[in-house]
């Protein structure tokens, strides 16, 4: 029998009302002859609600009962998602990501996924069960229960998806699909229909949270098609599926933004070889994630290098960041925490020259400074100060004028070909 997954985020699960409206959604499904696994995020800000619980009690919480903590917001969902489905005559059986053989690495708040063992989830759906699995989670080797990130319901949604064979992996979400930009920040942003799984990789990794980067890598490793759509509503959403031939190819695709990260200055960095490698080792030790780096041209045997990290790190990372540019020699560091990335993506970058310096100077025109700059085949990422980023977005948008259809590139046709 097919099977789909499907995901409910936690707007769509965020009241009484809305897990019922869920449970209609799900059983239709189901009634159409499918297998369902669903797969379920916190009711509402319930993840929040509990990190500033935990804040309230602790200054550091320790990690393992901080994700023994949030795993909880899951559970309440997924409970009360079979107890309604139940209401309407169908079979559910709630899971725990451990219950649901989802085994992770240790690394708590960040775990990633090593293996999917979905016995007892395989088993409910070949009984006629509606599966229903709580996202977000899993379990370690020594039996802690892990988290997986922010967001990352979404990638246990991929992996069941992988793992049960699903024909696709459904993220209902509070968005009709993916935009060319956010569309709370764009409200003239455009609902894409379909775009390459490296596309998205590209959007997520720089911030677009509608799907987290790790599900979307799990989908690109797998194969797997994901239809980003609505919980609210039954129009199509986007699709995003391998990169095809014939895929319609924007030289532009969409605009990212991120708030979420702070920037680090060192400033009189000796210039010799293997102090780059010196600093940076050490704060991939420390388990610090460094996106973006620039190091200025070196005058008087000096540099400065700047990077960031992810806000949340910033604490943890500054006694590590000091006592590294002390042994190095360096003359001293500076956080900033009012910084924000913008990041334009497309596939057709490659082939277009002169999209870059358009970016600039749209940033220029806005008045708006580049602190920071860097770029992969198919994306150009800008460092702004945090209080411009939304002006940044709207601006760039119009400058490539966004919210218009595709801008096709010429796909060879084989048939014209053959005629020729
Ligand atoms: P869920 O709780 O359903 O997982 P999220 O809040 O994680 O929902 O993701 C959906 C949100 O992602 C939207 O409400 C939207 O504000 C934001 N978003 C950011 N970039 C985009 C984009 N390019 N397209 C659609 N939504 C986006
Ligand atoms: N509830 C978790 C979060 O808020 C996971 C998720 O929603 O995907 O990040
Ligand atoms: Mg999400």
């Amino acid at each position: 029998m097919a099977c789909v997954v499907q995901k409910f985020g936690g707007t769509s699960v965020g009241n009484a009302d809305r897990i019922k409206h869920v449970a209609e959604r799900v059983v239709r499904t189901a009634d159409e002859g499918r297998s369902v696994c669903v797969v379920v995020s916190a009711m509402g800000n319930a993840t929040d609600e509990l990190i500033e619980l935990a804040a309230r009690v602790s200054t550091r919480p320790h990690p393992r009962e901080l994700d023994m903590l949030l795993t909880a917001g899951e559970r309440i969902a997924m409970a009360l998602l079979s107890m309604a489905i139940a209401e309407l005559g169908r079979e559910a059986i709630s899971f725990t990501g451990s219950q649901a053989g989802i085994l992770t690495d240790t690394a708590h708040g960040r775990a990633r996924i090593t293996e999917v063992r979905a016995h007892r989830v395989e088993e409910a759906l070949q009984q006629g069960k509606i599966a229903i699995v709580a996202g977000f989670q899993g379990v370690s080797p020594e039996a802690h229960v892990t988290t997986l990130g922010r967001g990352g319901s979404d990638t246990t949604a991929v992996a069941l998806a992988a793992t049960l064979v699903a024909e696709a992996c459904e993220i209902y979400t509070d968005v009709e699909g993916v935009y060319t930009a956010d569309p709370r920040i764009v409200p003239l942003a455009r609902k894409l229909n379909v775009l390459s799984h490296v596309e998205m990789l590209e959007l997520s990794a720089a911030g677009a949270r509608v799907l987290m980067v790790r599900a979307v890598e799990y989908a690109r490793n797998y194969g797997i098609p994901i239809h980003v759509r609505s919980s609210f509503t039954d129009a199509p959403g986007t699709w995003v599926k391998k990169e095809t031939e014939t895929m319609e190819k924007a030289i532009i695709s969409g605009i990212a933004h991120d708030s979420s990260e702070a920037k680090v200055t060192i400033t009189g960095v000796p210039d010799r070889p293997g102090i780059a490698a010196q600093l940076f080792r050490t704060l991939a030790t420390e388990g610090i994630n460094v996106d973006m780096i620039v190091q200025n041209v070196a005058s008087e045997g000096n540099t400065d290098i700047s990077f960031t990290v992810p806000r949340g790190d910033l604490d943890s990372a500054e006694p590590v960041i000091d006592a590294v540019a002390k042994q190095i020699g360096a003359r001293k560091v500076a956080t900033d925490p009012d910084v924000a990335k913008i990041s334009l993506v497309g596939a057709g970058m490659r082939t277009h020259p002169g999209v870059a310096a358009q970016m600039f100077e749209t940033l220029a025109e806005a008045g708006i400074n580049i602190e920071i700059i860097s770029t992969s085949s198919i994306r150009i990422s800008c460092v702004v100060r945090g209080d411009k980023i939304e002006r940044a977005v709207r601006a760039v948008h119009d400058a490539f004028r966004l919210s218009e259809e595709f801008i096709l590139e010429e796909v060879p046709s084989t048939s014209a070909r053959d005629t020729g």
